[in-house]
């Protein structure tokens, strides 16, 4: 049973996109597990409730990370004199490896999830590995900590090392649909969302697979979008027939409409890229810390 209750403090949030309501000395009311509202008086109704002051500290709305990858939270900060492509290879494929084992996916899950209900995230979007197991490790540690998540297990069938690589299509779309159906049951706030890797793990098969499992699930998506210029001279040599980077998602109906879908990074859309986006409401998550060490730019428009 939920716990009614008041914080006491100097409140601050956003009312609507244009406006952030601070009020010095307010009253938070939760009930039920949600807020009642931010008074500048605690209101005859809740005046039983137990206040927990907090004093001069700031009260804010818990923060929500668009996207995160848990299983390279173990080095990051290292690794920041490559770029994108060469940081994969070198720092970010050999670690993910480590997560074909399950008590390694344990432990160093359970500091990422450690780490993560210290901080001011509350929700978020999370990609794991190509690990059907790890994920589900994953998966139970974000619901035991009562937090809100969308966790994916990654597919990936081309330009990866042997030991991350999936094997064939029908590996992969087999491994996602056994992943999928074990998360029907048991999970709260943890829920899957569908995770190509980004276009050049992707072959054109396996992204109309995930296509046609999306719309069995009716999960939403997301991958990587446009982050560094030589991703995108690759992708224009893998997809010849894509009029642009996202156009190699939303041709397998894997970009927004009727999929929520969130894009990472987006540092340099084309216009046609942005104009599709705009038009199919993708979501961009844009990334900047990582955007900086990995040196793939500042996106300007
Ligand atoms: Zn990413």
């Amino acid at each position: 049973m939920m716990i009614d209750y008041i914080l006491k403090g100097n409140i601050c949030y956003s009312q609507n996109l244009q406006k952030i309501r601070c009020v010095e000395s307010g009253y938070l009311v939760c009930i039920d597990g949600k807020s009642a509202g931010v008074f500048e008086e605690v209101p005859e109704v809740y005046k039983s409730l137990p206040i927990q002051d907090y004093g001069d500290k700031l009260i804010i709305p818990g923060l929500i990370d668009m996207h995160v990858h848990a299983p390279q939270y173990s080095f990051r900060s290292i690794g920041m004199d490559m770029e994108l492509l060469d940081w994969l290879e070198v720092r970010a494929f050999p670690e993910e490896g480590k997560f074909s084992d399950v008590a390694y996916a344990k432990k160093a899950y359970s500091i990422f999830v450690d780490d993560l209900v210290k901080s001011t995230t509350t929700r978020a979007c999370i990609f794991a590995s190509r690990h059907v197991e790890g994920t589900w490790v994953l998966m139970d540690l974000m619901e035991k900590s009562g937090l809100v998540s969308y966790v994916g297990k990654v597919n990936m069938d081309r330009n990866a090392p042997d030991y991350l690589r999936e094997e064939s299509v029908q590996k992969s779309s087999e491994d996602t649909i056994c992943w999928i159906e074990g998360t029907v049951e048991g999970y709260e706030n943890t829920k899957p969302i569908i995770t190509p890797r980004f276009i050049p793990s992707c072959t054109d098969p396996l992204m109309e697979r995930l296509g046609e499992i999306q719309r069995k699930y009716s999960l939403p998506v997301q991958s990587h979008l446009s982050e560094n210029l030589s991703e995108i001279e690759w992708v224009k040599e893998l997809c010849p027939t894509s009029k642009f980077y996202g156009d190699a998602y939303h041709q397998f109906g894997l970009f927004g409409g009727e999929v929520p879908t969130i894009m990472a990074h987006c540092v340099h859309p084309p216009k046609e890229e942005m104009e599709l986006m705009k038009q199919q409401g993708v979501f961009v998550a844009h990334c900047p810390q990582s955007n900086i060490n990995v040196l793939s730019g500042i996106p300007n428009s």
